[in-house]
């Protein structure tokens, strides 16, 4: 705990405030929320708990900065882009600190948090190039020569920004980045168990002295203050990634508001792999097993549901097994560390109560795994089924932990794809084939927002991310994300007048 010890008696803030309109100030509530290190279960952090008070002074801030201060109607493109810049600057001059804070806080790999700072750093460079280049479009006048039109694109408003909490830092740059970067004003709310790096990113944004006051406010908390966000009448756009129950709410709760507003849910995914038979089996086993393990299996588009073709099952199944054995479970600050904990007690008991399903109700075959590890905190072994029937609740439900069920071996692609189609889920896919013919026929047919061919799990700032079915709508990533923070308007010009 030493390391740790240490960047918890340095932080640069005061993890007992919130960020509202450009200070630090105390919440108007009582409650507290404790914050863990699931490595441990111990207690790392008391954050408060904010109440519909604290919401309506972080949203009504955000909305005098979008309509009265200087970041949309002063700044131009370019100074926007400036301050994004600088703001990844100031994060890549912290990321040691944040880096620690964010594995202490998840239970993530240091390994694996190295990555996502890289991505988070490169996510405020990328969003930056788009801040000065919006555009709008002349169209030709088509029934009256004296007409003009065009459209100008603005930025939507005030953006509610609700985050789950198993990428903490990384997911608030897809969202924060490219809502900015359009003129957007924000207020974000954390995963109630993952509030710290969020803190320290309000404490960067704050320092680069180049954010006006009320353009990106903090709340903490969990149902009450996210509904309270969602519900409230200033709020132009909620931008959401949860669970789909949750989603589900917060689409309804945004229909019944006195405004309706537009909404983007980032929801759950029970990704399916195929293996075809002239896979390169040692490489695809690595592969499929960091799909599906990679964050303790806490991810949307994990690799869940593995189809391997009958003609390779049993020569495939001894590699799959080795390869999640070999997978490091150590503290997750150790530099070797693979795998985490999950992130908190309920997760904890709903794997463990998905892997008694598995064996009691599905009756799948345990390959490897089943049990807790490391005797501490809340981690879990890497699982896998073999041999589950493709409507087994452990193939078709989210788990969101390190569970990885094998189907059924199958016969053709064909088959695969007309059962994919009744997923619930559309995030993500993936294939393994040096088959053209395979390849194009499973990303033409697949509605899946992302898919993988011979890899899983890479994602650029670059390229859109998001669902269909119950994986949501709306995208995140790409210029498609930054275009979701503008509308347009149409201006028609009588030029005759
Ligand atoms: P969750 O739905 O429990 O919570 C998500 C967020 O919603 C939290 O901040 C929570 O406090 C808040 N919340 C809860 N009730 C609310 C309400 N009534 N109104 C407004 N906000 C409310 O999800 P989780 O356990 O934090 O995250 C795991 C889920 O997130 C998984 O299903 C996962 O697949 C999904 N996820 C999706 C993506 C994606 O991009 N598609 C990315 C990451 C996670």
């Amino acid at each position: 705990m030493s390391g740790n010890a240490s960047i918890l008696s340095r932080l640069p803030f005061d993890e007992k405030l919130i960020y509202v309109d450009g200070e630090w100030t105390m919440s108007q509530a009582s409650q507290t929320c404790r914050v863990e290190n699931p490595d441990t279960a111990e207690t790392i952090a008391t954050v408060p708990e904010c109440n519909a008070q604290d919401l309506d002074h972080a949203v009504k801030a955000a909305y005098t900065a979008f309509h009265d201060g200087p970041w949309v109607n002063e700044y131009s493109g370019a100074q926007r882009r400036d301050a994004l810049l600088a703001l990844a600057t100031a994060i890549e001059e912290s990321r040691q600190d944040i880096e620690e804070l964010e594995s202490l806080n998840t239970g993530k790999p240091i390994s694996d948090v190295r990555v996502e700072l890289d991505d988070t750093i490169d996510l405020f460079r990328f969003f930056a190039g788009y801040a000065d280049k919006v555009e709008g479009r002349h169209i030709a006048a088509q029934t009256n020569r004296n007409l003009e039109g065009y459209t100008v694109k603005v930025p939507v408003g005030v953006v509610g920004f609700i985050n789950a909490f198993n990428y903490p830092i990384c997911l608030l740059a897809w969202k924060v980045a490219p809502a900015l970067a359009a003129g957007c004003t924000v207020v974000f709310k954390p995963g109630p168990q993952t509030p710290l790096t969020t803190q320290y990113f309000a404490h960067l944004l704050h320092k680069t002295g180049k954010f006006p006051r009320g353009v990106f406010n903090v709340v903490l908390g969990g149902v009450g203050v996210g509904q309270a966000l969602v519900d409230h009448d200033l709020v132009d756009k909620i931008g959401f990634t949860g669970s789909v129950a949750t989603g589900k709410q917060v689409i309804r709760s945004t229909a019944s508001t006195r405004n309706v507003r537009c909404t983007s849910v980032e929801l759950g995914g029970k990704s399916p792999g195929v293996v075809m038979p002239d896979a390169d089996l040692d490489k695809t086993a690595k592969l499929v097993v960091s799909g599906c393990m990679a964050n303790a299996g806490m991810n949307c588009n994990a690799l869940t549901r593995l189809w391997v073709h009958r003609s390779i099952y049993d020569e495939f199944m001894p590699r799959i097994k080795a390869a999640a054995e070999a997978l490091v479970l150590r503290t997750p600050q150790d530099g070797a560390t693979e795998m985490g904990p999950l992130i908190d007690k309920r997760q904890y008991d709903r794997v463990l109560e998905y892997i008694r399903i598995g064996r009691e109700e599905d009756k799948a075959a345990l390959l490897t795994g089943g049990q807790p590890a490391l005797g501490r905190g809340y981690w879990i072994q890497p699982t896998v089924f073999f041999n589950v029937s493709p409507t087994a609740r452990i193939a078709t439900e989210e788990i969101f932990g390190p569970v990885l069920s094998v189907l059924e071996p199958f016969d053709s692609l064909d088959e695969v794809i007309e059962i994919e189609r009744k997923n619930e889920f559309g995030l993500a896919a993936g294939i393994f084939t040096r088959r053209h013919q395979d390849i194009a026929k499973f990303t033409r047919k697949l509605r899946s927002g992302t898919i993988w061919v011979n890899n899983y799990n890479a994602l650029y700032s670059y390229l859109p991310f998001g669902g269909f079915r119950n994986s949501g709508f709306g995208r995140e990533l790409g210029y498609e994300s930054f275009d979701g923070y503008l509308v347009p308007k149409s201006i028609i010009d009588d030029i005759s007048y």
